[in-house]
């Protein structure tokens, strides 16, 4: 094999998340300067909020709905994340199947749908984002990963989903790695998309039926006065009926979300385009999105014009739970990632990197979003995706909807949604707690996935650390 030296592919990669740097990206609307009355204020203009926002007019044409974000509309975890849009509700089946086994089928059955009924908005409101439902190609690099697959397949079998096994060999036809010992591919698990043009798309049909939107418009404050919810902006008041708060990870404007959500960085490489010779080197005809199964795993995709997508693995928690621009970067992250990328494909040694980025995810200790109310049913939030919002959090859009509409679903009356995860610890003991755990998973990884006592006891309290 010849020497990599990743410095070198990573020399040119701009410090920026791939989709964002677009020629597709709009114009800012504008911000809030007045104040105004609203039926519906969603705040938080990532997916969340767009979804909410979207279906809520889809839901009564006549309600007056506004959406107010803080900086621009898709910036953050929904503007740069890897693209997957998974069915899974639960952070993939075995999680679900751990925490809610009665209802396993159900939240299994509604994340299809949910992942089906995004591909009908896609093509309702053509939006242009890439949608690709390809599934997602699973894959071993380790024996002890098949084991734990074998678990995954099986489960689905026993629900009737279809996960197809893959020997070693089939694998690497499939996408050629010579790190590949064997997979599964989940075919209809998952599609692929660009974010920032899902965020875009979903952006302009809120638009289109009319939901008002506002950028650059923080909300600063929210009071009850009984009357109506008061939403402070810098520059106006919005009084609404309903809430509805996708505000992902940042400072929560309810007080109780802190205690469960810490913000997790994840990073991300982008490669220039392949070649068609490149390209045949590691074949990938199905264009499925791969993810490897250590626990600190990698996900990597094609695009439209066949660059590769490649992060994951490291995932940060900067003691303290602070958020911050320069956390979007970290350099020993995107040296590692560059050659992991290289082992991983050495055929397409001297490929170069063109974005390197981060970004901040909302993990809850139970790896699936929560949900729920306050102020007599007045505001509602959806919350903790822990880096699998893209699908999910039409799902949680959807449940704030019925939630403020005081309506009993299918969805509302799920265990899943009625209970909350275990809440973190207080700092200090918050840092101390979840870097011992992330030691502990890389160390599991270096010892054939055996979970020492740490995780042990974590996993017996259903308390856990992901991205
Ligand atoms: C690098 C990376 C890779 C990922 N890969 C995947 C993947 O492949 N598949 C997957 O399913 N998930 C992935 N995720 C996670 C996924 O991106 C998120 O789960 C999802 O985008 C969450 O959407 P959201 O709308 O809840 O939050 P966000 O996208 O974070 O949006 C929240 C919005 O609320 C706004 N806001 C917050 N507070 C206020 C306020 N007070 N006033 C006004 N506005 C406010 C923010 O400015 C922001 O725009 C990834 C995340 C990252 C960072």
């Amino acid at each position: 094999m010849r020497f990599v030296d990743p410095l070198k592919a990573l020399a040119d990669a701009e410090r920026k998340p791939y989709w964002l740097d677009s020629p597709a990206k709009p114009e800012p609307l504008p911000r809030l300067l007045k104040d105004t009355t609203a039926d519906l204020a969603v705040v938080g203009g990532g997916f969340s909020g767009l979804w909410a926002a979207l279906m809520a007019k889809e839901r009564d044409p006549s309600l007056d709905v506004v959406l107010l974000e803080g900086r621009r509309i898709g910036w953050a975890a929904s503007g740069r994340n890897g693209g997957f849009a998974m069915a899974t509700l639960t952070h993939g089946i075995a999680n679900g199947l751990e925490r809610w086994p009665e209802e396993i089928s159900t939240l299994e059955r509604l994340g299809a749908e949910n992942l089906d009924e995004i591909g009908e908005t896609v093509a309702r409101y053509d939006i242009d984002c890439g949608y690709e439902r390809t599934g997602e190609l699973n894959v071993a690099t380790e024996p002890w990963q098949l084991d734990e697959m074998n678990e995954s397949v099986r489960i689905a079998h026993e629900l009737g989903i279809r996960f197809d096994v893959l020997d070693a060999d089939q694998t690497r036809a499939e996408v050629n790695s010579p790190t590949y010992i064997g997979g599964f591919w989940e075919r209809d698990g998952c599609a692929m998309v660009d974010p920032a043009r899902l965020a875009w798309g979903l952006r302009q049909a809120c638009l289109s039926v009319g939901v008002r939107i506002y950028e650059r418009t923080p909300v600063r404050n929210i009071k009850d006065t009984h009357a109506a919810m008061e939403l402070l902006t810098p520059h106006g008041t919005v009084r609404a009926a309903r809430v509805a708060l996708g505000t992902g990870v940042f400072q929560p404007l309810l007080r109780r979300l802190k205690h469960f959500l810490v913000p997790v960085y994840d990073y991300a490489l982008m490669t220039e385009p392949l070649s068609a010779e490149q390209l045949a080197s590691v074949g990938w005809h199905n264009r499925q999105g791969v993810g490897d199964s250590a626990n600190q795993f990698h996900y990597y995709r094609l695009t439209a014009d066949n660059r590769i997508l490649w992060g994951g693995y490291d995932a940060v928690y900067y003691n303290g739970g602070k958020i911050k621009p320069e956390y979007e970067q970290r350099d020993e992250t995107f040296v590692k990632l560059a050659g992991h990328f290289a082992t991983t494909f050495p055929q397409l040694s001297g490929l170069r990197f063109t974005h390197r980025w981060g970004g901040v995810i909302d993990t809850c200790s139970r790896f699936s979003a929560f949900y729920g109310q306050s102020h007599g049913g007045r505001l509602a939030y959806a919350a903790g995706y822990t880096g699998m919002g893209v699908g999910a959090t039409r799902f949680g859009a959807n449940v704030m909807l019925d939630l403020l509409a005081g309506e009993r679903t299918e969805r509302t009356e799920l265990r899943m949604v009625k209970e909350k995860p275990l809440p973190f610890p207080p700092e200090p003991v918050r840092s101390a707690g979840i870097q011992m755990t992330r030691w502990s998973i890389a160390q599991a990884d270096l010892h054939q996935g055996r979970r020492n006592l740490w995780l042990r006891t974590l996993d017996r309290m259903g308390l856990g650390f992901d991205s």
